[in-house]
Protein backbone atom coordinates (compact mmCIF):
# COMPACT_ATOMS: atom_id res chain seq x y z
CA UNK A 1 0.00 0.00 0.00
CA UNK A 2 1.61 3.63 -1.19
CA UNK A 3 2.23 6.08 1.65
CA UNK A 4 0.78 9.71 1.40
CA UNK A 5 -3.25 8.73 1.69
CA UNK A 6 -6.00 9.72 3.67
CA UNK A 7 -5.77 8.41 7.49
CA UNK A 8 -9.08 6.95 7.59
CA UNK A 9 -9.16 5.44 4.46
CA UNK A 10 -5.56 3.93 5.24
CA UNK A 11 -6.65 3.00 8.45
CA UNK A 12 -9.76 1.06 7.61
CA UNK A 13 -7.60 -0.35 4.68
CA UNK A 14 -4.87 -1.67 7.26
CA UNK A 15 -7.77 -3.13 9.11
CA UNK A 16 -8.79 -4.90 6.50
CA UNK A 17 -5.74 -6.71 5.43
CA UNK A 18 -5.06 -7.33 9.03
CA UNK A 19 -8.65 -9.38 9.26
CA UNK A 20 -7.72 -11.14 6.26
CA UNK A 21 -4.52 -12.23 7.18
CA UNK A 22 -5.54 -13.12 10.72
CA UNK A 23 -8.30 -15.38 8.67
CA UNK A 24 -5.54 -16.84 6.17
CA UNK A 25 -2.98 -17.67 9.38
CA UNK A 26 -5.48 -20.34 10.52
CA UNK A 27 -4.95 -21.79 7.19
CA UNK A 28 -1.27 -21.32 6.85
CA UNK A 29 -1.11 -23.26 10.52
CA UNK A 30 -1.39 -26.77 8.53
CA UNK A 31 1.29 -25.80 5.25
CA UNK A 32 4.12 -28.00 4.94
CA UNK A 33 7.82 -28.01 4.29
CA UNK A 34 7.06 -28.26 0.69
CA UNK A 35 4.77 -25.02 0.85
CA UNK A 36 6.65 -22.77 2.61
CA UNK A 37 9.87 -23.47 0.21
CA UNK A 38 8.04 -22.88 -2.60
CA UNK A 39 7.39 -19.40 -1.09
CA UNK A 40 10.82 -19.59 -0.53
CA UNK A 41 11.92 -20.14 -3.71
CA UNK A 42 9.53 -17.49 -5.63
CA UNK A 43 11.39 -14.54 -3.63
CA UNK A 44 14.86 -16.47 -4.53
CA UNK A 45 14.00 -15.97 -8.32
CA UNK A 46 12.44 -12.68 -7.73
CA UNK A 47 15.91 -11.11 -6.59
CA UNK A 48 17.90 -13.00 -8.66
CA UNK A 49 15.76 -11.73 -12.17
CA UNK A 50 15.65 -8.15 -9.99
CA UNK A 51 18.55 -7.66 -9.03
CA UNK A 52 19.56 -4.66 -11.40
CA UNK A 53 16.68 -2.85 -10.12
CA UNK A 54 17.25 -3.63 -6.16
CA UNK A 55 20.22 -1.61 -7.18
CA UNK A 56 19.27 1.17 -8.78
CA UNK A 57 16.94 1.75 -5.92
CA UNK A 58 19.10 1.14 -3.24
CA UNK A 59 21.80 3.81 -4.93
CA UNK A 60 19.18 5.97 -5.59
CA UNK A 61 18.56 6.52 -1.69
CA UNK A 62 21.86 7.38 -0.67
CA UNK A 63 24.13 6.77 -3.58
CA UNK A 64 25.33 3.48 -1.78
CA UNK A 65 28.07 1.93 -4.23
CA UNK A 66 26.77 -1.35 -6.08
CA UNK A 67 29.22 -4.01 -5.10
CA UNK A 68 28.52 -2.80 -1.01
CA UNK A 69 24.66 -3.32 -2.12
CA UNK A 70 25.90 -6.49 -3.82
CA UNK A 71 27.81 -7.76 -0.35
CA UNK A 72 25.64 -6.10 2.05
CA UNK A 73 22.00 -6.45 0.89
CA UNK A 74 21.77 -9.07 -1.54
CA UNK A 75 24.02 -11.80 -0.15
CA UNK A 76 23.00 -11.81 3.03
CA UNK A 77 19.43 -12.22 1.83
CA UNK A 78 20.21 -14.95 -0.26
CA UNK A 79 22.27 -16.68 2.09
CA UNK A 80 19.00 -16.92 4.71
CA UNK A 81 16.85 -17.95 1.85
CA UNK A 82 19.15 -20.95 0.93
CA UNK A 83 19.66 -22.16 4.33
CA UNK A 84 16.15 -21.81 5.49
CA UNK A 85 15.16 -24.18 2.09
CA UNK A 86 18.17 -26.27 3.23
CA UNK A 87 17.11 -26.82 7.06
CA UNK A 88 13.15 -26.11 6.70
CA UNK A 89 12.10 -29.38 6.91
CA UNK A 90 14.24 -30.24 10.00
CA UNK A 91 13.43 -27.40 11.76
CA UNK A 92 9.51 -27.89 11.43
CA UNK A 93 10.20 -31.69 12.49
CA UNK A 94 8.15 -31.93 15.93
CA UNK A 95 11.50 -32.43 18.54
CA UNK A 96 11.06 -35.40 20.69
CA UNK A 97 11.63 -35.26 24.51
CA UNK A 98 13.14 -37.12 27.22
CA UNK A 99 10.64 -39.43 29.47
CA UNK A 100 11.12 -38.72 33.30
CA UNK A 101 9.99 -41.45 35.41
CA UNK A 102 7.20 -39.76 37.09
CA UNK A 103 5.92 -39.34 33.31
CA UNK A 104 6.31 -42.82 32.61
CA UNK A 105 3.17 -43.86 30.18
CA UNK A 106 3.07 -40.53 28.35
CA UNK A 107 4.76 -39.52 24.81
CA UNK A 108 5.85 -35.80 24.76
CA UNK A 109 7.22 -33.64 21.83
CA UNK A 110 7.56 -29.82 21.14
CA UNK A 111 5.27 -28.79 18.07
CA UNK A 112 6.80 -25.73 16.04
CA UNK A 113 3.43 -24.08 14.78
CA UNK A 114 3.28 -20.60 13.34
CA UNK A 115 2.86 -17.69 16.23
CA UNK A 116 0.19 -16.09 13.05
CA UNK A 117 0.05 -12.32 11.64
CA UNK A 118 3.37 -10.72 12.26
CA UNK A 119 3.99 -7.04 11.43
CA UNK A 120 8.03 -6.84 10.79
CA UNK A 121 9.11 -3.09 11.40
CA UNK A 122 12.41 -2.20 8.91
CA UNK A 123 15.13 0.44 9.53
CA UNK A 124 16.40 2.36 6.52
CA UNK A 125 20.13 1.64 6.94
CA UNK A 126 20.25 -1.80 5.32
CA UNK A 127 16.71 -0.75 4.07
CA UNK A 128 16.53 -4.32 1.94
CA UNK A 129 18.31 -6.64 3.50
CA UNK A 130 16.45 -6.00 7.26
CA UNK A 131 13.58 -6.13 5.47
CA UNK A 132 13.68 -9.38 3.33
CA UNK A 133 15.45 -11.45 6.14
CA UNK A 134 12.97 -11.41 8.42
CA UNK A 135 10.32 -11.93 5.97
CA UNK A 136 12.25 -15.41 5.14
CA UNK A 137 11.76 -16.07 8.81
CA UNK A 138 8.24 -15.35 8.74
CA UNK A 139 7.18 -17.35 5.43
CA UNK A 140 9.44 -20.30 6.73
CA UNK A 141 8.00 -20.45 10.77
CA UNK A 142 4.20 -20.10 8.42
CA UNK A 143 3.47 -16.71 9.38
CA UNK A 144 1.56 -14.05 7.45
CA UNK A 145 3.31 -10.78 7.37
CA UNK A 146 2.72 -6.75 7.04
CA UNK A 147 6.09 -5.39 6.15
CA UNK A 148 6.58 -1.86 6.95
CA UNK A 149 9.76 -0.41 5.31
CA UNK A 150 11.62 3.11 6.59
CA UNK A 151 9.71 6.26 5.36
CA UNK A 152 14.11 7.29 4.70
CA UNK A 153 14.06 5.32 1.56
CA UNK A 154 11.46 5.90 -0.54
CA UNK A 155 12.84 4.00 -3.40
CA UNK A 156 14.17 0.70 -1.61
CA UNK A 157 10.39 0.58 -0.16
CA UNK A 158 8.47 1.14 -3.30
CA UNK A 159 10.59 -1.31 -4.71
CA UNK A 160 9.33 -3.92 -1.88
CA UNK A 161 6.11 -2.88 -2.38
CA UNK A 162 6.73 -4.16 -5.49
CA UNK A 163 8.68 -7.34 -4.90
CA UNK A 164 5.77 -8.15 -2.16
CA UNK A 165 3.20 -7.55 -4.94
CA UNK A 166 4.43 -9.54 -7.41
CA UNK A 167 5.19 -12.80 -5.34
CA UNK A 168 2.42 -12.96 -3.11
CA UNK A 169 -0.97 -12.49 -2.37
CA UNK A 170 -2.16 -9.56 0.18
CA UNK A 171 -3.73 -12.14 2.92
CA UNK A 172 0.08 -13.38 3.04
CA UNK A 173 2.41 -10.84 2.76
CA UNK A 174 1.62 -6.87 2.20
CA UNK A 175 3.74 -3.95 2.17
CA UNK A 176 2.19 -1.10 3.70
CA UNK A 177 4.48 2.04 3.60
CA UNK A 178 4.37 4.88 5.81
CA UNK A 179 6.50 6.90 8.57
CA UNK A 180 6.16 7.19 12.11
CA UNK A 181 2.14 7.42 12.01
CA UNK A 182 1.85 4.36 9.89
CA UNK A 183 3.86 2.31 12.56
CA UNK A 184 2.15 3.18 15.30
CA UNK A 185 -1.43 2.69 13.68
CA UNK A 186 0.08 -0.67 12.71
CA UNK A 187 1.40 -1.18 16.39
CA UNK A 188 -2.49 -0.86 18.02
CA UNK A 189 -3.33 -3.83 16.26
CA UNK A 190 -3.17 -7.49 18.13
CA UNK A 191 -0.52 -8.82 15.73
CA UNK A 192 0.91 -12.49 17.32
CA UNK A 193 4.99 -11.41 16.85
CA UNK A 194 6.17 -8.01 16.18
CA UNK A 195 9.20 -7.96 14.66
CA UNK A 196 11.47 -4.70 14.66
CA UNK A 197 14.69 -3.61 13.82
CA UNK A 198 15.41 0.30 14.93
CA UNK A 199 16.89 2.33 17.35
CA UNK A 200 16.49 1.63 20.95
CA UNK A 201 14.40 4.24 21.96
CA UNK A 202 11.97 3.36 19.26
CA UNK A 203 11.97 -0.09 20.29
CA UNK A 204 11.02 0.83 24.02
CA UNK A 205 8.03 2.54 22.10
CA UNK A 206 7.64 -0.39 20.03
CA UNK A 207 7.33 -3.07 23.20
CA UNK A 208 5.07 -0.83 25.05
CA UNK A 209 2.68 -0.87 22.67
CA UNK A 210 2.96 -4.36 22.07
CA UNK A 211 2.63 -4.74 25.49
CA UNK A 212 -1.58 -3.56 25.26
CA UNK A 213 -1.82 -6.68 23.49
CA UNK A 214 0.23 -9.22 25.09
CA UNK A 215 2.25 -9.22 21.67
CA UNK A 216 5.12 -11.11 21.82
CA UNK A 217 8.05 -9.16 20.16
CA UNK A 218 11.83 -9.64 18.63
CA UNK A 219 14.12 -5.91 18.79
CA UNK A 220 17.09 -5.69 17.13
CA UNK A 221 18.54 -2.60 18.31
CA UNK A 222 21.52 -0.76 17.98
CA UNK A 223 24.03 1.02 20.82
CA UNK A 224 27.49 1.14 21.10
CA UNK A 225 29.57 -1.32 19.42
CA UNK A 226 33.58 -0.95 20.94
CA UNK A 227 36.72 -2.06 19.90
CA UNK A 228 39.07 -3.48 22.45
CA UNK A 229 42.61 -3.82 21.18
CA UNK A 230 45.67 -5.38 23.11
CA UNK A 231 48.89 -4.86 23.34
CA UNK A 232 49.85 -7.57 21.01
CA UNK A 233 47.30 -6.71 18.08
CA UNK A 234 48.64 -6.79 14.76
CA UNK A 235 47.79 -3.31 14.09
CA UNK A 236 48.02 -3.32 10.19
CA UNK A 237 45.70 -6.19 10.29
CA UNK A 238 43.37 -4.43 12.98
CA UNK A 239 43.34 -1.42 11.05
CA UNK A 240 42.36 -2.70 7.79
CA UNK A 241 39.47 -4.61 9.11
CA UNK A 242 38.27 -1.35 11.67
CA UNK A 243 38.20 0.69 8.38
CA UNK A 244 36.56 -1.80 5.73
CA UNK A 245 33.89 -2.30 8.45
CA UNK A 246 33.25 1.41 10.15
CA UNK A 247 33.22 3.05 6.97
CA UNK A 248 31.03 0.92 5.16
CA UNK A 249 27.36 2.36 4.10
CA UNK A 250 28.89 5.63 5.64
CA UNK A 251 28.89 4.36 8.88
CA UNK A 252 25.58 3.46 9.20
CA UNK A 253 25.99 0.04 10.14
CA UNK A 254 24.36 -1.29 13.55
CA UNK A 255 27.42 -3.19 14.14
CA UNK A 256 29.78 -1.08 13.11
CA UNK A 257 32.60 -0.47 15.71
CA UNK A 258 31.75 2.69 17.40
CA UNK A 259 34.75 4.09 19.05
CA UNK A 260 37.93 1.91 20.02
CA UNK A 261 39.74 1.26 22.81
CA UNK A 262 43.77 0.94 22.50
CA UNK A 263 47.06 0.72 24.79
CA UNK A 264 47.65 4.82 25.13
CA UNK A 265 51.74 3.82 23.85
CA UNK A 266 49.87 1.80 20.72
CA UNK A 267 47.50 5.10 19.29
CA UNK A 268 49.31 6.77 17.09
CA UNK A 269 50.83 3.74 15.46
CA UNK A 270 47.18 2.45 14.99
CA UNK A 271 46.01 6.15 13.97
CA UNK A 272 48.79 5.42 11.07
CA UNK A 273 48.23 2.21 9.87
CA UNK A 274 44.33 3.65 10.02
CA UNK A 275 44.95 6.38 7.55
CA UNK A 276 46.96 4.42 5.47
CA UNK A 277 44.38 2.02 4.81
CA UNK A 278 41.74 4.68 4.56
CA UNK A 279 44.13 5.90 1.56
CA UNK A 280 43.91 2.75 -0.18
CA UNK A 281 40.82 2.03 0.37
CA UNK A 282 39.33 4.94 -0.95
CA UNK A 283 41.96 7.13 -2.84
CA UNK A 284 42.50 6.52 -5.91
CA UNK A 285 44.47 8.83 -8.35
CA UNK A 286 45.28 11.72 -5.43
CA UNK A 287 41.43 12.22 -5.71
CA UNK A 288 40.15 12.70 -2.24
CA UNK A 289 37.48 10.17 -0.70
CA UNK A 290 34.58 12.65 -1.61
CA UNK A 291 35.04 11.54 -5.68
CA UNK A 292 35.34 7.66 -4.30
CA UNK A 293 32.96 5.69 -5.78
CA UNK A 294 33.24 3.17 -3.14
CA UNK A 295 32.00 5.67 -0.42
CA UNK A 296 28.34 6.13 0.01
CA UNK A 297 26.48 9.24 1.68
CA UNK A 298 24.49 9.95 4.74
CA UNK A 299 20.92 9.29 4.50
CA UNK A 300 19.41 12.43 4.63
CA UNK A 301 20.07 16.46 5.54
CA UNK A 302 18.76 15.74 9.32
CA UNK A 303 21.12 12.80 9.56
CA UNK A 304 23.91 15.06 7.97
CA UNK A 305 22.87 17.75 10.50
CA UNK A 306 22.91 15.19 13.21
CA UNK A 307 26.37 13.75 12.67
CA UNK A 308 28.02 17.29 11.73
CA UNK A 309 27.08 18.74 15.71
CA UNK A 310 28.29 15.41 17.25
CA UNK A 311 31.67 16.45 15.26
CA UNK A 312 30.92 20.20 16.13
CA UNK A 313 30.68 19.34 20.00
CA UNK A 314 33.45 17.10 20.08
CA UNK A 315 35.66 19.58 18.74
CA UNK A 316 34.62 22.28 21.04
CA UNK A 317 35.22 19.79 23.99
CA UNK A 318 38.83 19.08 23.31
CA UNK A 319 38.66 16.41 20.79
CA UNK A 320 41.46 16.25 17.79
CA UNK A 321 40.96 15.57 14.52
CA UNK A 322 43.39 12.93 13.58
CA UNK A 323 41.64 12.40 10.04
CA UNK A 324 38.97 13.79 7.96
CA UNK A 325 36.17 15.95 8.88
CA UNK A 326 35.64 17.40 5.72
CA UNK A 327 32.09 17.46 4.92
CA UNK A 328 29.49 19.09 1.46
CA UNK A 329 26.07 19.34 2.67
CA UNK A 330 24.85 19.30 -0.87
CA UNK A 331 25.80 15.95 -1.38
CA UNK A 332 25.49 14.58 2.33
CA UNK A 333 29.20 13.36 2.38
CA UNK A 334 31.19 13.15 5.48
CA UNK A 335 34.30 12.53 5.68
CA UNK A 336 35.87 9.51 7.53
CA UNK A 337 36.67 11.31 10.39
CA UNK A 338 39.07 9.77 13.12
CA UNK A 339 38.98 11.31 16.62
CA UNK A 340 41.17 11.30 19.46
CA UNK A 341 41.33 13.53 23.27
CA UNK A 342 37.82 11.79 24.02
CA UNK A 343 35.70 12.93 26.75
CA UNK A 344 33.21 10.68 28.34
CA UNK A 345 30.60 13.84 28.39
CA UNK A 346 30.88 14.64 24.57
CA UNK A 347 28.14 13.46 22.88
CA UNK A 348 30.24 11.23 20.53
CA UNK A 349 30.83 9.19 23.58
CA UNK A 350 27.38 9.19 24.35
CA UNK A 351 25.39 8.01 21.92
CA UNK A 352 25.61 5.64 18.79
CA UNK A 353 27.52 7.72 16.30
CA UNK A 354 25.84 5.58 13.01
CA UNK A 355 27.94 7.51 10.98
CA UNK A 356 31.56 7.78 10.05
CA UNK A 357 33.21 8.83 13.05
CA UNK A 358 36.03 6.87 14.66
CA UNK A 359 36.56 8.15 18.45
CA UNK A 360 39.91 6.53 19.75
CA UNK A 361 39.95 6.01 23.13
CA UNK A 362 42.95 5.20 25.19
CA UNK A 363 43.59 3.16 28.53
CA UNK A 364 46.13 2.78 30.51
CA UNK A 365 45.73 -0.85 31.67
CA UNK A 366 43.38 -3.98 30.61
CA UNK A 367 41.22 -4.06 33.45
CA UNK A 368 39.85 0.31 33.03
CA UNK A 369 39.15 -0.80 29.61
CA UNK A 370 37.04 -4.14 30.43
CA UNK A 371 35.51 -1.33 32.93
CA UNK A 372 34.50 1.11 30.43
CA UNK A 373 33.19 -1.27 28.64
CA UNK A 374 30.94 -2.96 31.38
CA UNK A 375 29.69 0.46 32.44
CA UNK A 376 28.30 1.18 29.00
CA UNK A 377 24.95 -0.60 28.21
CA UNK A 378 25.39 -3.95 26.51
CA UNK A 379 26.52 -3.34 23.55
CA UNK A 380 25.16 -5.23 19.93
CA UNK A 381 28.40 -6.23 19.39
CA UNK A 382 32.14 -6.64 21.30
CA UNK A 383 35.39 -6.96 19.02
CA UNK A 384 38.67 -7.69 20.53
CA UNK A 385 42.10 -7.78 18.67
CA UNK A 386 44.42 -10.02 20.17
CA UNK A 387 46.45 -13.00 19.35
CA UNK A 388 46.47 -14.25 22.94
CA UNK A 389 43.35 -16.53 22.57
CA UNK A 390 43.12 -17.08 26.58
CA UNK A 391 43.50 -13.36 27.05
CA UNK A 392 40.09 -13.05 24.33
CA UNK A 393 38.32 -16.05 26.04
CA UNK A 394 39.26 -14.43 29.62
CA UNK A 395 37.05 -11.12 28.45
CA UNK A 396 34.70 -12.27 26.48
CA UNK A 397 33.40 -13.93 30.48
CA UNK A 398 33.99 -10.76 31.74
CA UNK A 399 32.00 -8.73 29.48
CA UNK A 400 28.30 -8.77 28.22
CA UNK A 401 27.14 -8.37 24.47
CA UNK A 402 24.78 -9.61 21.77
CA UNK A 403 28.22 -11.01 19.70
CA UNK A 404 31.75 -11.38 20.50
CA UNK A 405 34.15 -11.44 17.66
CA UNK A 406 37.83 -11.69 17.99
CA UNK A 407 40.39 -10.22 15.49
CA UNK A 408 37.57 -9.38 12.98
CA UNK A 409 34.74 -6.60 12.94
CA UNK A 410 31.01 -7.61 11.73
CA UNK A 411 31.21 -10.92 9.75
CA UNK A 412 28.92 -12.51 12.23
CA UNK A 413 26.26 -11.26 10.59
CA UNK A 414 26.82 -13.37 7.50
CA UNK A 415 27.35 -16.61 9.74
CA UNK A 416 24.10 -18.77 9.91
CA UNK A 417 24.32 -20.94 12.67
CA UNK A 418 24.77 -17.66 15.20
CA UNK A 419 22.21 -16.20 17.05
CA UNK A 420 22.23 -12.52 15.59
CA UNK A 421 20.82 -9.49 18.05
CA UNK A 422 21.67 -7.87 20.95
CA UNK A 423 20.73 -8.10 24.88
CA UNK A 424 18.54 -5.45 27.22
CA UNK A 425 19.58 -2.16 25.12
CA UNK A 426 20.99 -3.57 22.16
CA UNK A 427 17.58 -6.03 21.63
CA UNK A 428 15.79 -8.94 22.75
CA UNK A 429 15.25 -12.35 21.22
CA UNK A 430 17.27 -13.50 18.05
CA UNK A 431 17.20 -13.26 14.71
CA UNK A 432 18.64 -15.47 11.23
CA UNK A 433 18.20 -19.00 10.30
CA UNK A 434 17.14 -21.45 12.67
CA UNK A 435 16.73 -18.49 15.64
CA UNK A 436 14.55 -16.48 13.04
CA UNK A 437 12.37 -19.49 12.68
CA UNK A 438 11.71 -19.88 16.18
CA UNK A 439 11.26 -16.08 16.57
CA UNK A 440 8.17 -16.36 14.40
CA UNK A 441 7.15 -19.54 15.79
CA UNK A 442 5.16 -20.82 19.33
CA UNK A 443 6.97 -24.01 20.62
CA UNK A 444 3.68 -25.75 21.67
CA UNK A 445 4.25 -28.46 24.43
CA UNK A 446 2.35 -31.42 23.71
CA UNK A 447 1.94 -35.31 25.97
CA UNK A 448 0.21 -37.57 25.32
CA UNK A 449 -1.15 -39.63 27.85
CA UNK A 450 -1.64 -43.23 27.00
CA UNK A 451 -2.70 -44.80 30.73
CA UNK A 452 -5.83 -45.01 32.31
CA UNK A 453 -7.16 -42.98 35.56
CA UNK A 454 -6.72 -46.19 37.64
CA UNK A 455 -2.89 -45.95 37.55
CA UNK A 456 -2.75 -42.01 39.10
CA UNK A 457 -5.90 -41.70 41.16
CA UNK A 458 -3.74 -42.26 44.13
CA UNK A 459 -3.11 -39.12 43.84
CA UNK A 460 -7.03 -38.00 43.16
CA UNK A 461 -8.75 -36.71 46.11
CA UNK A 462 -10.40 -38.01 48.97
CA UNK A 463 -6.60 -38.00 49.87
CA UNK A 464 -6.92 -40.56 52.59
CA UNK A 465 -4.59 -41.39 55.37
CA UNK A 466 -2.67 -43.91 52.73
CA UNK A 467 -2.71 -41.54 50.09
CA UNK A 468 -1.08 -39.07 51.95
CA UNK A 469 1.27 -41.37 53.12
CA UNK A 470 2.14 -41.94 49.69
CA UNK A 471 2.25 -38.19 48.76
CA UNK A 472 4.99 -38.01 51.12
CA UNK A 473 6.92 -40.80 49.90
CA UNK A 474 6.63 -39.75 46.60
CA UNK A 475 8.05 -36.33 47.81
CA UNK A 476 10.95 -38.19 49.59
CA UNK A 477 12.11 -40.13 46.53
CA UNK A 478 11.57 -36.88 44.13
P1 LIG B 1 14.28 4.07 13.89
O1 LIG B 1 14.09 3.40 15.21
O2 LIG B 1 14.22 5.54 13.83
O3 LIG B 1 13.18 3.56 12.83
C1 LIG B 1 12.96 2.17 12.57
C2 LIG B 1 11.53 1.98 12.09
O4 LIG B 1 10.64 2.40 13.13
C3 LIG B 1 11.16 2.76 10.84
O5 LIG B 1 10.39 1.94 9.98
C4 LIG B 1 10.32 3.93 11.39
O6 LIG B 1 9.31 4.34 10.50
C5 LIG B 1 9.70 3.34 12.64
N1 LIG B 1 9.49 4.35 13.68
C6 LIG B 1 10.25 5.46 13.92
N2 LIG B 1 9.76 6.16 14.97
C7 LIG B 1 8.67 5.47 15.40
C8 LIG B 1 7.74 5.68 16.47
N3 LIG B 1 7.84 6.74 17.27
N4 LIG B 1 6.74 4.78 16.63
C9 LIG B 1 6.65 3.69 15.83
N5 LIG B 1 7.51 3.44 14.80
C10 LIG B 1 8.50 4.31 14.59
O7 LIG B 1 15.66 3.49 13.34
P2 LIG B 1 16.41 3.87 12.01
O8 LIG B 1 16.90 5.27 12.11
O9 LIG B 1 15.61 3.46 10.83
O10 LIG B 1 17.66 2.85 12.09
C11 LIG B 1 18.78 3.14 12.86
C12 LIG B 1 18.78 2.37 14.17
O11 LIG B 1 18.50 1.01 13.93
C13 LIG B 1 20.14 2.40 14.83
O12 LIG B 1 19.98 2.51 16.22
C14 LIG B 1 20.72 1.03 14.48
O13 LIG B 1 21.72 0.58 15.36
C15 LIG B 1 19.50 0.19 14.52
N6 LIG B 1 19.65 -1.00 13.72
C16 LIG B 1 19.72 -2.22 14.33
C17 LIG B 1 19.92 -3.35 13.58
C18 LIG B 1 20.00 -4.71 14.20
O14 LIG B 1 19.94 -5.70 13.46
N7 LIG B 1 20.14 -4.84 15.50
C19 LIG B 1 20.05 -3.26 12.20
C20 LIG B 1 19.97 -2.00 11.62
C21 LIG B 1 19.76 -0.88 12.38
Amino acid sequence: MKPNQEPEFLKTKVEEIFLLQKQHSLKLRKSSAINRIALLNRILYWINKNQEDIRKAVHADYQKPYPEIDITEIFPVNIEINHAIKHLEHWMRPKKVGTPLIFLGTKAYIQYEPKGVSLIIAPWNYAFNLAVGPLVSAIAAGCTAILKPSEMTPHTSALLRRMVGEIFDTQTVAVIEGGVEISQMLLSLPFDHVFFTGSPSVGKIVMKAAAEHLTSVTLELGGKSPVLILEDADLKDTAEKIAATKFLNCGQTCIAPDYILIPVRLKDTFIDEMKKSLEKMYVSNKKGIESSKDYSRIVNENHFNRIQHIIADANLKGAKIEFGGNANREQNYIEPTILSNMKWDMKVMQEEIFGPILPVVTYENLGDAIQIVNQQPKPLAFYVFSKNDQKVNAIFNETSSGAAVANDCAVHFLHRELPFGGVNNSGLGKAHGHFGFLAFSNEKSVLKQRIGSAAVNPLFPPFTLAKKKLIKGILKWL
